[in-house]
């Protein structure tokens, strides 16, 4: 039976820190989702994970759905990882010279993907997606790049910049500090609309060096497109010379190890990589085939690089954890999971009535508070529907679910997370539910 409203959890140490932090960083964070902006109460400040768990500094106890935006498929603090990641550190944190563990990250990614031959590792998803750019730029000559309303591709200038208005048109920037004149430089038309692009294409004929797009939309909703229409993008940037970038940072070894481009069997120009492939630790990555990585520098004219690039304790983080995924049936088993969950949360809804979706694919999974079946473009999604959002999440922190402190966050779940763990997620969530759509 459902008990209402739940008293709210202690967060007692936690704003203390907060206090604190604000004094040394913008808003008190070095992200700004992290602030709890959009939900209530202040930030928790997380001092352990393990397995499926986190715990704040209060000492409460939550399983998490966030697994630090993505990267902890295997949940938090996993063992495999943990021990190859002191093993390394013993001989040393970086030397800015080629290490073997490069091989052997590389290795790993190459010999199990179809859809890079050769390989850089960044630091960030952003580097990835920043020098994917770069490369698409120096490799065809042309410098406008399109990029779809609603993906998130990292903090880089030329993407920080949203749709203006009419159908195509030059982006408009979406943070200060970003010139126009980089604006000017990328298009912004909306997702899963064939004419948009086709427009696009041209109104700006013989001047699009690339088409970027996130394999499956994820930081804005989880906005699941036609396949069709991923298939009609590679055909159109096939003729009109343009590459197709698939930003696969959540998606890449999250939905299977070759991510959205096998799902959709696309085949991408470039593809970027960042939070799983570095299991925990900064690593990101972008690749293609050799002919186009052969651009790159040293080979080539295209510049890139970085201090800490291939660092080999990030790069032993993310062997240990990719040779997990490759173990056989790991995807099957974490996905069924997964559907399982988000399936069984969407039957209580419906059956109570209850304006919300649960979409999902792989182990990634969105509530949306709507009635519609389809949510393909930002423009889908109210806004209004955020209010039962913060609703929920407050319902859920007090009855020890953590869920990415946005609306338009999606949840991950890990191979961590057992059975009994989300049967105990599911009553929460179902209890909360009641909560929300009661108070409206
Ligand atoms: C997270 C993300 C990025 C940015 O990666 P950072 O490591 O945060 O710089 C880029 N693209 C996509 C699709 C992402 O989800």
């Amino acid at each position: 039976m459902n008990t209402g409203s739940k008293p709210d959890i202690s967060r007692e140490k936690s704003a203390e820190l907060y206090e604190k932090a604000k004094n040394y960083f913008p808003g008190g964070v070095n992200s700004p989702v992290r602030a709890f902006k959009s939900v209530y109460g202040t930030p928790l400040f997380i001092q352990k994970g393990d397995g499926c768990f986190v715990w704040d500094a209060d000492g409460n106890q939550f399983i998490d759905f966030c697994g630090s935006w993505g990267p902890l498929i295997l949940g938090h603090n996993n063992a495999k990882v943990r021990e190859k990641v002191t093993e390394v550190m013993q001989s040393g944190m970086s030397f800015g010279a080629p290490t073997a563990l490069e091989n052997e990250l590389a290795e790993l990614i190459i010999k199990n993907n179809k859809f890079v031959e050769k390989i850089r590792f960044t630091s960030s998803g952003t580097e990835a997606v920043m020098s994917a750019i770069r490369l698409a730029r120096g490799y065809t000559g042309k410098d406008k790049i399109i990029k779809f309303e609603g993906c998130y591709h990292g903090h880089t200038d030329s993407l920080l910049v949203k749709a203006g208005s009419g159908l195509v048109t030059f982006g408009e920037t979406s943070s200060a500090g970003v010139p126009k004149s980089f604006a000017q430089e990328t298009i912004v038309i909306p997702l899963n609309d064939t004419e948009a692009i086709k427009a696009a294409f041209e109104q700006f004929k013989g001047e699009v060096a690339a088409v970027i797009i996130e394999g499956i939309p994820a930081n804005n909703g989880l906005l699941m497109q036609d396949p069709e229409y991923i298939k009609s993008l590679e055909q159109i940037c096939k003729e009109n010379n343009a590459l197709l970038i698939f930003d696969e940072v959540i998606t890449g070894f999250r939905i299977g190890f070759e991510g959205a481009a096998a799902y959709y069997g696309v085949k991408p120009d470039i593809v970027t990589y960042g939070k799983i492939i570095g299991g925990g630790l900064p690593v990101g990555m972008y690749g293609a085939s050799a002919e186009i990585m052969g651009h790159i520098s040293p080979d080539g004219g295209v510049y890139q690089a970085g201090t800490l690039s291939g660092n080999p304790v990030a790069m032993a983080a993310g062997i240990a954890q990719l040779t997990e995924l490759l173990r056989s049936g790991f995807y099957k088993e974490l996905n069924n999971k997964a559907t399982e969950f988000a399936e069984s949360i969407q039957r209580f809804a419906t059956a109570r009535n209850y304006k919300l979706k649960v979409f999902h694919v792989g182990s990634i999974f969105w509530m949306a508070f709507t009635d519609k079946d389809k949510i393909q473009s930002a423009e889908d999604i109210d806004p209004a529907s955020m209010e039962k959002f913060k609703l929920m999440h407050r319902e859920l922190l007090n009855r020890g679910i953590y869920l990415g402190p946005s609306g338009y966050e999606v949840g991950f779940v890990s191979a961590a997370h057992t059975k009994i763990e989300l049967e105990k997620a599911k009553r929460a969530i179902f209890d909360s539910l009641d909560v929300v759509f009661r108070n409206k």
